[in-house]
């Protein structure tokens, strides 16, 4: 089930974040603990909890949401090449309940990670 997270606070305006797009179904803004000189947080405005709660009518969002990263990526110069990450449940790190891909830029990001 979708619950309120701090995103859906940013979606709403309740809490300030430096959003840097938007439109009608994506927000972006940019990490609050940046770890890469570009961090940019890309969400759905529907609160799909996490990436094994999309459903197939989620599909078209999702492709809208690669292609803005996509956008974004280039509008921040990030050229040289980047990352999009998405953590998914506890295992993978992830920490808000709402789905969100990291745009990591601007440094050389060693791979595995940990
Ligand atoms: P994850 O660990 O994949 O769930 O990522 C959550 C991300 O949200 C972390 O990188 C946090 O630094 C970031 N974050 C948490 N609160 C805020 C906020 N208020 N504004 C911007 N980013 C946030």
């Amino acid at each position: 089930m979708a619950t309120d997270t701090i995103f859906t606070k940013i979606v709403r305006r309740e809490i300030p974040a430096d959003i840097i797009y938007e439109d009608d179904l994506v927000l972006a803004f940019r990490d609050i603990a940046p770890q890469a000189p570009v961090h940019i947080l890309v969400i759905p405005k529907k609160p799909i909890p996490k990436l094994a709660d999309a459903s197939p009518e989620d599909g078209e969002l999702l492709g809208h949401l690669l292609l803005i990263i996509k956008q974004i990526a280039a509008e921040e110069k990030l050229d040289n090449g980047y990352r999009v990450v998405v953590n998914n449940g506890a295992d993978g790190g992830q920490t808000v309940d709402h789905l969100h891909f990291h745009i990591l830029g601007g440094r050389y990001l060693q791979w595995p990670p940990g």
